[in-house]
């Protein structure tokens, strides 16, 4: 009699005590992640390793092709459920963040499969990835493949051997959901604000139209649990990748095939490392297949997916130095604002920081804006000209310099200096804005 009237609070409470939450997801990953090597700095020798690493956890994985240069394909797998899902990483080579977080997650599916939640994703879904489709592109840290192909438009001529692979896997196996894993540019933005959309979601559909289907609506669902589960860490950074229909990519064609696919493309957030995204992708997998199983997705209001705005682009630049000083070619001077932006390199490498606007920046912020009204500045080399490295010396104005020295570091040293987009010398002499 007593046991029976605690039941209903019981019950509850236990499904509360055993309800996975997006935090607990990012607490498993900085916990368990087994990748180590920043992202972009991962060649198809590491792949290998963390393969290798998985193999010896005792994951199913097949080599299932060759790139166009001979690397090794792979496709992982976990679970043994009826609902099919596959994901794909890295079909642009110098789109590496989802790769990382695909083989932690296999790695800590494998590692906890006693756990309640792991083992009822071993019993309702069959997982299967592969990770890094472009090699040869991702060798290089570029784009395309060796055929200088963009795989993502060869979804219907199939002239590349990843494409075709591709397209083999999928019509072999059928899988019910597709996840198409990308980057996108870093300065990619929140609508017309100046937030950088770190992770940006599309529920891509089959056609032009954007026809309705039932799997459609289950994935609008499940990128709305997607959001949800973000939300917590990157409030005001997730955007709706701008959804135009392209005939020749795969999620488009993988959705007119029969298989549903949610895009997940990784931007970036100013201040944050390249694991930090890997562990919002670990979030959002982990989110999603918790939805899946416990058909949680089926009740998901759609309102997060629908409500995101697009992503927006040309409003924001890396630095932004205001009304500067300028030293011109003959030693003249002129004010304006200075906007640089880094190009995309791997992490190891130094990325190129180029002059991209010399003038009046008005509605454009930057990520790092500095108040340069106290400060001449030179060019390190020649004049200062819109495409050329940022390379600039920093003067207090009261200093008295020779403009047309030959030697300008050596003989009037700078107050600060800013040299491959840190600040060489002088850090905190120019002040910050905001
Ligand atoms: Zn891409």
């Amino acid at each position: 009699m007593r046991i029976l009237f605690l039941l209903p609070i019981l019950v509850p409470y236990m499904m509360i005590a055993n309800a996975q939450t997006s935090e607990k997801f990012a607490a498993i990953w900085e916990k368990e992640h087994v990748t180590h090597i920043l992202p972009s700095d991962v060649r198809h020798a590491n792949l290998k390793n963390y393969i290798e690493e998985l193999k010896k956890l005792g994951l199913n994985v097949d080599e299932v092709g060759r790139s166009g240069a001979g690397r090794e394909i792979y496709q992982v797998e976990f679970g043994h459920g009826p609902l099919k899902v596959f994901m794909w990483s890295q079909m642009h080579g110098d789109e590496p963040t989802a790769t990382s977080a695909l083989i932690d997650m296999f790695a800590y599916f494998q590692k906890n499969r006693k756990s309640e939640f792991v083992k009822m994703i071993e019993d309702k879904i069959t997982l299967r990835a592969v990770p890094m489709l472009n090699p040869d592109g991702a060798e290089i840290y570029q784009r395309r493949n060796l055929q200088s192909i963009d795989i993502n438009r060869d979804a219907l001529d199939l002239r590349t051997p990843e494409a075709q692979l591709l397209k083999k896997l999928r019509d072999d196996w059928m899988p019910a959901i597709g996840f198409n894993l990308h980057n996108q540019q870093e300065l990619t933005t929140v609508g017309h604000s100046w937030n950088q959309a770190t992770i940006s979601l599309l529920v891509v559909y089959g056609d032009a139209a954007k026809t309705p289907s039932p799997g459609q609506d289950r994935n609008t669902r499940l990128v709305s649990a997607i959001i949800n589960g973000l939300q917590k860490f990157i409030p005001g950074h997730i955007a709706r990748y701008d959804d135009e229909y392209t005939a020749t990519a795969f999620g488009d064609n993988f959705s007119a095939w029969g298989t549903p696919t949610i895009l997940i493309e990784t931007g970036a957030l100013h201040g944050k490392d390249e694991m930090y995204l890997v562990k919002l992708n670990f979030v959002a997998f982990l989110t999603a297949l918790n939805a899946l199983i416990t058909g949680s997705e089926a009740n998901e209001s759609t309102a997060p997916y629908l409500s995101l705005l697009e992503n927006g682009g040309g409003t924001l630049y890396y630095f932004i130095f205001r009304n500067a000083n300028i030293i011109g070619a003959n030693g003249e001077t002129y004010v304006a604002d200075i906007g640089v932006n880094t190009e995309r390199r791997r992490a190891s490498f130094a990325a190129p920081n180029i002059i991209r606007t010399v003038g009046s920046i008005v509605g454009s912020h930057g990520l790092e804006e500095y108040d340069v009204s106290g400060f001449d500045v030179a060019q390190r080399f020649g004049s200062l000209r819109v495409g050329d490295l940022a390379e600039l010396f920093f003067y207090k104005k009261d200093r008295v310099v020779d403009w047309k020295s030959t030697d300008l570091e050596k003989q009037f040293p700078p107050d600060a200096v800013f040299s491959l987009g840190k600040w060489a010398k002088g850090e905190g002499v120019v002040p910050k804005m905001k």
